[in-house]
């Protein structure tokens, strides 16, 4: 927490706790929504006070703040979890946050050998691995095949339509981020592999194979599979690919072992088709601020921003054009989303280093530098705007940096 907020929130106890009498006593750190004495007033209806306390800025948004935005906002928390025998899955698509138009993502646990069924889907399909190891395969339109295995950090990317797996290694499976590039994505509409089985008359399946129709007598209901237990595969040998020849382009890449940029203040990390050229829709950014840190004042010229936070705690404050702004808080496991343009920051609010991961539906990476753009124009001409001096003007910085200190 800032030292602002904590003022705000410092005020906010004392006015609960004393100022009004007869108001419902608060409790040990207990916010309430008075930004200053004499403003706002205590809740002493019913509160969820678990949610309240997590979302500061919400209850207590900066006096900067005005007039409507859309959610910008969601967790996993409050996502819905498919359990199967094999993991379980939730998504955060359109449908939980509706702004999210242009990506939506799913959060999913492989135990070690489940099975992410065999299948497809139209979207193209981005992953950060959060947690553990996986095995990934997939064909191309070629007959050219891929199979990796992908450790915390890394990416993978397959184009839409492209026919895939996922499967959780030892010692204890995986957990990763899934991001598509459409927010109307359901992961409960991909194209299964026994679901297909399930609907083509036998003695078809009989002729397109060359086989006995009982051959596919066997293959479990599709209810059975979509995330699967199964035995944790050998070890990857050198004859791992079974075709002729592999794709031309990895479907995998090595995010955090990327060199980062690096700031006083904090790390950032970008993937897009210039280093993963494989990854045509998606451009991603792995940042990393210290306490107190802010990613800088920026927008983007390019695409909608999707944020998945990964760890620390975060405000983000959001500038929508017409006098709006609005200011959300984050923790690990939220999803947070900035409309294509619209000016933002993120400033860490915690006590630990905060890393979260931007995604825009886009073949290239671009932002910015509010600080840069004021300090690359004549300073003439910022002076008439600002209404500041020769000597203030100097504060302001050529170099991009991405994330400045506290
Ligand atoms: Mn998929
Ligand atoms: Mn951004």
């Amino acid at each position: 927490m800032n030292p602002a907020n904590r003022r705000e929130v410092l005020t906010g106890l004392a006015l609960g706790a004393g100022t009004l009498l007869g108001a419902r006593a608060a409790a040990a750190g207990e916010v309430e929504p008075s930004r200053a004495p004499g403003w706002g007033g205590t809740d002493p209806g019913p509160r969820n006070l678990g949610r309240e306390m997590q979302n500061p800025d919400i209850i207590n948004p900066p006096a900067t703040d005005h007039g409507t935005l859309p959610n910008l906002r969601f967790s996993y928390a409050d996502s819905h979890i498919r359990q199967e025998s094999g993991g379980w899955t939730r998504q955060i698509t359109e449908r939980e946050l509706g702004i999210s138009k242009s990506i939506a993502g799913v959060n999913m646990r492989l135990n070690a050998g489940g099975i992410r069924e065999l299948h497809w889907h139209k979207e193209a399909e981005w992953a950060y691995m959060l947690y553990g190891n996986a095995r990934i395969t997939a064909i191309d339109a070629m007959g050219r095949n891929f199979v990796d295995d992908v450790g915390v950090g890394d990416l993978w990317y397959f184009p839409s339509g492209i026919p895939h797996s996922i499967q959780g290694l030892d010692p204890d499976g995986c957990e990763f981020l899934l991001v598509f590039d459409n927010g109307g994505f359901d992961e409960d509409s991909t194209f299964l592999l026994s679901d297909w089985i399930k609907h083509v008359p036998p003695e078809v399946l009989a002729k397109n194979f060359g086989a006995s129709a009982e051959l596919f007598s066997h293959t479990p209901d599709p209810s059975a599979l979509y995330i699967f237990k199964a035995p944790v595969p050998p070890p990857l040998g050198p004859g791992k690919l079974l075709g002729a020849a592999s794709v031309p382009q990895s479907f995998s890449h090595k995010m955090l072992a990327q060199e980062p940029i690096r700031t006083k203040s904090g790390t950032v990390r970008i993937t897009d088709s210039s280093n993963f050229p494989v990854s045509k829709t998606i451009a991603a950014a792995l940042v990393e601020v210290d306490p107190g840190g802010l990613r800088e004042l920026h927008w983007h010229p390019n695409a909608d921003e999707w944020q998945y936070y990964i760890e620390g705690e975060a405000r983000m404050g959001v500038f929508a054009s017409s006098g709006q702004a609005r200011t959300f808080d984050f923790r690990a496991g939220d999803v947070g989303y900035v409309p294509f343009a619209m000016g933002h920051y993120i400033e860490n609010t915690g006590t630990s280093t905060l890393r979260f991961l931007e995604m825009f539906k886009s073949s290239y990476y671009a932002d910015l530098s509010l600080n840069q753009w004021l300090a690359l124009t004549p300073p003439d001409l910022v002076r008439a705007h600002l209404h500041i001096d020769d000597q203030e003007i100097k504060v302001f910085r050529k170099e991009k940096i991405p994330v400045v200190p506290a």
